[in-house]
C-alpha cells in the first residue's frame, strides 16, 4: 500500500465528496484530532454536524452507491444496538413504533483490538458521539492494502470480518453500514470534548484482500429489521398457517377499501385474471430504505381466492393479508 485514496465530508448532508489521497500515516494524524459539529438548527441531532470520511472514491463526485468506484478501508461501526418493538404505540400507519436498545453481551473496543492485534492487521479505533460507559459505542477504521473494487464490496467485507477473527463481533456490528459502499462515519467528536474520547491505534500491516478469491464466498443477508426477523422465527415456531381459521369472512373482504380507510394511498382497480389489482402504497414505508413511500404494494382479488396484499420491498417480502388485517385492528 503506496497511498489510501477516500472522501471527506463537512457534515451528514454533504454529498459532495472531498477526495484525499495519502499515507496511512497521515490520515491517522487527521483522526486523532477531536472535531466540534458545525452548529445545527434546534432539534438536529448534534453529531450530525460532525465531518465525516468515506472509504469510497466517488465518480462522479457525488455520495451515492452508483457513483461509489472502490474503497480504501473497513468502517467497523459497533452501536451495540438491536431494535424491539415499543408496547402499545404506533405509527398513524399502524405499525408499531420501534426504538434502539443496548444488546445484552456488547463488544467492547477490546475486543475489537485485540482481533486486529493478533491478525497483525492495523487499525485506529475510537469511542463515538453517543457513547456511554453503560452502552459502549465505537469504532474502527482498517485500511486495506489495495482498493477494493465497490462490485465486489459485499463479498471483501464478509471474507475481512472471517479472516480478521472479528465474525463474533456482528452481534453488536453495523454490518448494514460496513456493507455500504456509499457509507459516511463521523470523525472522533464527542459533546464532552477530546478527553471524554478514548483512542486505540492498532500497529500492524493493511489488510490484504484476496480479491480473485472472492466469488466463491457466500454473503449472508443481513435482516432488515431484527423486530421484522423476530416476528417470522416467532411465526415459524409457533407453526403459523396462511390457512389458519380466521374471524373474518375473506370472500367478501374489500381489502383495497380496508387500506384506503387506513389512509394508505391505493390506486384504480386494474382487470386482472379475472379479478382486480391496485396499486397501493405500503403501509408500513418508514421501513423501506430511505423511508421510500411509493406505490410498493399490490391489493389482488381473484374469483374464488382470499383477497392478498404484497409489498414489493424485499424487507416486507414476509407481510400479507394477516399483516394488514391486524394493523387495521381487524384481527388481534
Ligand atoms: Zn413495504
Amino acid at each position: 500500500m503506496k497511498h489510501l485514496r477516500c472522501s471527506f465530508f463537512t457534515c451528514a448532508e454533504d454529498n459532495t465528496p472531498k477526495p484525499w489521497e495519502g499515507a496511512w500515516g497521515a490520515l491517522l494524524e487527521i483522526l486523532e484530532r477531536t472535531n466540534r459539529p458545525r452548529p445545527r438548527p434546534n432539534g438536529v441531532d448534534p453529531k450530525k454536524g460532525l465531518p465525516a470520511i468515506a472509504p469510497a472514491t466517488f465518480m462522479p463526485m457525488h455520495r451515492g452507491k452508483d457513483e461509489a468506484l472502490f474503497l480504501a478501508f473497513l468502517g467497523l461501526d459497533y452501536d451495540n444496538a438491536c431494535e424491539e418493538v415499543i408496547p402499545g404505540e404506533f405509527h398513524k400507519s399502524g405499525t408499531a413504533k420501534t426504538r434502539k436498545v443496548p444488546i445484552e453481551n456488547p463488544v467492547s473496543m477490546g475486543e475489537v483490538a485485540e482481533a486486529l492485534w493478533e491478525a497483525g492487521v492495523a487499525g485506529y479505533l475510537w469511542t463515538t458521539w453517543s457513547n456511554q460507559e453503560e452502552w459502549p459505542r465505537h469504532r474502527a477504521l482498517v485500511p486495506l492494502y489495495l482498493p477494493v473494487p465497490a462490485s465486489q464490496w459485499e463479498q471483501a467485507t464478509e471474507w475481512a470480518l472471517t479472516s480478521l477473527g472479528l465474525a463474533d463481533t456482528r452481534r453488536g456490528l453495523d454490518v448494514r453500514a460496513l456493507r455500504d459502499v456509499a457509507r459516511m462515519f463521523f470523525l472522533p467528536g464527542h459533546p464532552d470534548g477530546h478527553e471524554a474520547i478514548r483512542r486505540q491505534e492498532i500497529v500492524g500491516e493493511p489488510l490484504k484482500v484476496p480479491l480473485g478469491q472472492l466469488d466463491r464466498l457466500k454473503v449472508p443477508v443481513v435482516p432488515r429489521l431484527p423486530h421484522i426477523e423476530r416476528e417470522i422465527n416467532r411465526r415459524r415456531h409457533d407453526g403459523f398457517s396462511w390457512t389458519a381459521n380466521l374471524p373474518v369472512e375473506l370472500g367478501t373482504l374489500r381489502l383495497s377499501e380496508l387500506i384506503a380507510s387506513l389512509g394508505v394511498k391505493v390506486g384504480q382497480g386494474q382487470p386482472y385474471k379475472g379479478g382486480t389489482k391496485w396499486r397501493t402504497h405500503c403501509l408500513w414505508p418508514g421501513e423501506h430504505s430511505h423511508g421510500l413511500d411509493d406505490d410498493s404494494g399490490f391489493v389482488i382479488h381473484e374469483p374464488g381466492r382470499w383477497p392478498t396484499w404484497t409489498c414489493s420491498h424485499a424487507c416486507h417480502a414476509h407481510l400479507g393479508l394477516v399483516d394488514v388485517l391486524r394493523a387495521a385492528g381487524v384481527l388481534r
